[in-house]
């Protein structure tokens, strides 16, 4: 399957500058920023820089160089937000929607780590 990926969703202006953010943290390969409606005291969507559809895509088509600093900005989020169980924190969810039964509104991918409150069972 291609992967046809849409330079005018949401992310992609953000990563362009064409949309301010409230960045958290970023590196070579990746931006992690505050999501406009917060589902959570803290939630920060992580976003690899390259273009990239859905997990589907990212977790199949990355190098090791975009993966590996995907995930170690991930571990600074959950780090500097104060989340992380290996520095006293209480934890925190992370979640991807992908395609239409993912529900996935921004066609970049992105990971939602949400925490700060008890985040309930997923049901829905
Ligand atoms: P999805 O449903 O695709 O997994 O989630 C998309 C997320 O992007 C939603 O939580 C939504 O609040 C967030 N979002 C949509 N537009 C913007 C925007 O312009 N800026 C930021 N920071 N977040 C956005």
């Amino acid at each position: 399957m291609a992967f046809d990926y849409d330079d005018q969703n949401i992310f992609a202006r953000i990563l362009r500058g064409e949309i301010p953010n409230d960045t958290v943290a970023e590196n070579d390969h990746a931006l992690a920023f505050r999501d406009i409606t917060p589902q959570a005291p803290s939630h920060v969507l992580v976003i690899p820089k390259g273009k990239y559809i859905s997990f589907e895509d990212f977790s199949a088509n990355a190098s090791a160089d975009e993966i590996t600093a995907f995930m170690r900005l991930c571990a600074e989020v959950i780090a500097t937000e104060g989340l992380g169980q290996a520095n006293g924190g209480n934890g925190f969810r992370a979640i991807t929607n992908a395609g239409s039964d993912g529900v996935q509104e921004v066609p970049h991918f992105h990971l939602h780590i949400m925490g700060g409150r008890i985040m309930g069972p997923m049901l829905s």
